[in-house]
């Protein structure tokens, strides 16, 4: 821990550390990925505390998602600044609501609405439409879309008509299907995800004594991935601040990737027309990845059109020169996740740790032939933006058990043979199942494994720290834990959506699937959405800190007809890179891309399929088709189950 304000200034550059000591007035960082503006900030925040200018609890720091807040609040303990709120907007916002709900509406916060397809069907029925599950699907994702663009009811169809999107059904049904459903939400009493937002903003404005409130409270904020900030979102920023000007924001036009929920870059560009007197740092070495991948980053940047690429940021490795990006194409889908696994395999062999390692795909669809492949290889792999690890199923049941055991105390016959801490942890798992040995076969079962590995191995860490601790203490610490949403690491490669990406890094990472339909994905059509979509991609390419491997399929399955191209976006990019695998062995190949097999091969048992927007795991042939449960929202996008499934995490946390 820091001895004094200074001593945090120590890990950053001087560009940082102008972002770090600028405690008084705007601040706003613009800088490319890797340049540490997380970073920056965070060491603003410790350094602002360990001065005395920022008192802890007066600091609201809003961050994009669940995981980097508990981050942000891990490092900012690490840097002696405890007790700083690092929140999502959505989970800062319901926790103001729950708050300041009673004396505002009064009575409790409204619950969250769970069967939300059900109660759109009620809503459909009494507008006398016969809707089937697909027509239904399609509503709802019209109200989600309708929601988290601020447009009401009658607004609707001229809404939709002037997006670029193509309404799926008649706009005027659907908007009479959407009144009613805000008309039946408030009969019953509930809200949904959407409205966690609007509601806090709508209190904070008709509501001044409130304002003052939290105001009172909240008096310096920061802001993380500025540039992907909704409109909605900068009206409850600015309802927070009200007028002050204690307001540090950083952000990547770049990295611009939330577009289709209104979000723009324009709040971060145009920070300097709104703030005259803030003060503007730009960052551009870049300390995450090797000249190689930095190389390839830029290159993708260059080929950018509209207003994010005006103000690009050529970025400048710090870093020594590693392997360069390699290029895989593959004759099918199965045997582009069995090349990747193996190439994983060889990362691994090569001591490269499974928590280093990403498999970053555009759909999380597409998680489903990676499970299978990985775990065909023995590889444990854990699927980001499912359940967060205190909420999952097993360790939610080993508690239980734990502290059932820890009650009995010496009275529990099952400990008698227990000598010290972790062996009573491995012996009350054993009731459980839990076997030293992890399991052979599926993924679920593996995952499953791998979480209660993850609880022996903290109970082994305790032990070594606190020789003497019981059970009991045991119990209490990983309450705390919980608590503070302080997760230990499972060991696992990380599977997850380029989108669920974001903020994060890894030694090695794998961009799958990079065919024409699914990056760019079909549905983008217009040159924006294109240029997003560029934009997805070069977040996905900055993820990685070394070892990059950029891959697609030209088939779907070893029977299908081909017929699939290369993205697009690799056209420029090849071409000028030179060859060489930067994970496994190179397999020789042409130009630089290795050439993988056809992947006829047989294949093992299959994987459980999950939901898309829950994970729980799926078995209704109804629900498998659909990849989703029956319960959870339709496919606006992709990016909203990450959204959804972080809200679900917060809500079951903070509402018990
Ligand atoms: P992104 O745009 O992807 O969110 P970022 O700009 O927030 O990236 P960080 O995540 O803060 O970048 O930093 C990237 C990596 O570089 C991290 O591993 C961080 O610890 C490291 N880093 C940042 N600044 C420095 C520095 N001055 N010295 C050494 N390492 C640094
Ligand atoms: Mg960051």
């Amino acid at each position: 821990v820091p001895d004094s304000p200074d001593a945090v200034l120590g890990g950053l550059d001087p560009e940082q550390r102008e972002v770090a000591t600028a405690l008084h007035g705007p601040v706003c960082v613009l800088a490319g990925a890797g340049t540490g503006k997380t970073r920056a900030i965070t060491h603003r925040i410790a350094y602002g505390v360990l001065a005395g200018i920022l008192p802890p609890a007066s600091v609201l720091a809003v961050t994009f998602t669940n995981r980097a807040a508990g981050e942000m609040r891990g490092r900012l303990r690490q840097l002696g600044a405890a007790g700083v709120q690092a929140r999502t907007f959505h989970s800062a916002a319901l926790r103001q609501l729950q708050f300041f709900w009673p004396r505002a509406v009064g009575g409790e916060l409204p619950r969250l609405l769970e069967r939300k397809v059900q109660l759109v069907a009620e809503a459909a029925a009494r507008c006398r439409l016969r809707l089937d599950r697909n027509e239904l699907r399609d509503v709802t994702g019209e109200i989600e879309w309708s929601k988290v663009t601020q447009t009401v009811p009658e607004d609707y169809p001229a809404a939709v008509a002037a997006s670029p999107r193509e309404a799926p059904r008649d706009p005027a049904e659907t908007s009479r299907v959407y009144a009613l459903y805000e008309q039946l939400k408030r009969e019953r009493s509930v809200i949904d995800f959407e409205d966690v937002l609007l509601l806090t903003v709508g209190v904070l404005q008709d509501r001044p004594d409130i304002a003052e409130t939290v105001r009172g409270q909240y008096q310096h904020f920061v802001v993380d991935e500025y540039q992907d900030v909704s409109p909605l979102q900068q009206r409850l920023l600015e309802l927070w601040l009200g007028g002050r000007d204690s307001l540090c924001v950083v952000g990547d036009a770049s990295q611009t990737i939330y577009s289709f929920t209104g979000a723009t870059p324009d709040h971060l560009l145009n920070f300097r027309v709104r703030h005259p007197e803030a003060t503007v740092v730009k960052l551009v070495r870049d300390y995450r990845s090797t000249p190689q991948v930095v190389h390839l980053a830029n290159g993708l940047l260059s080929q950018a059109r509209g207003r994010a690429a005006e103000h690009r940021l050529e970025l400048v490795s710090q870093r020594d020169p590693g392997p360069h990006p390699a290029y895989a194409e593959y004759a099918d889908e199965p045997a582009e996740a069995e090349g990747t696994a193996q190439r994983i395999r060889a990362l691994l062999d090569a001591g490269v740790p499974a928590s280093g390692i990403a498999v970053l795909y555009r759909i999380n669809a597409q998680s489903e032939v990676y499970e299978q492949a990985l775990a065909d290889a023995g590889v444990p792999y854990q699927l980001r933006g499912a359940e967060r690890f205190f909420e999952r199923p097993e360790v939610r049941e080993a508690g239980v058990a734990l502290r059932g055991a820890a009650r009995a105390g010496g009275n529990d016959s099952l400990l008698d043979d227990a000598v010290d801490l972790p062996s009573q942890v491995r012996a009350v798992l054993a009731t459980k199942g839990w076997t030293p040995e992890p399991p052979a076969g599926s993924g679920a079962a593996r995952d499953r494994w791998e979480s209660l590995a993850a609880l022996v191995r903290l109970a082994g860490d305790f032990a070594a720290a606190r020789p003497e601790a019981s059970l009991a203490e045991l119990v209490a610490e990983l309450d705390e834990r919980a608590n503070a949403q302080h997760a230990p690491t499972v060991e696992g490669v990380t599977l997850a959506s380029l989108h669920a990406a974001k903020g994060l890094e890894w030694d090695a990472v794998f961009l799958v699937g990079l065919t024409e339909g699914v990056m760019p994905i079909t549905y983008a059509k217009s040159e924006e959405q294109i240029e997003e979509e560029r934009r997805l991609l070069y977040v996905g390419v900055t993820r990685a800190r070394r070892h990059l491997v950029l891959s697609w399929a030209l088939a779907r399955s070893p029977g299908s007809r081909g017929g699939r191209r290369p993205s697009r976006f690799l056209d420029g990019l090849r071409s000028g890179s030179g060859s060489g695998s930067a994970a496994a062995r190179p397999r020789g190949g042409s130009g630089g891309i290795e050439r993988g097999r056809g992947g006829a091969r047989a294949r093992g048992p299959r994987s459980p399929v999950r939901c898309r927007v829950c994970g729980r795991t799926l078995t209704d042939p109804g629900e498998l088709k659909l990849m989703r449960c029956e319960d959870c929202p339709s496919d606006l996008d992709e990016v909203l189950y990450e959204r959804l499934r972080e809200w679900r995490a917060e809500q079951a946390r903070l509402l018990g």
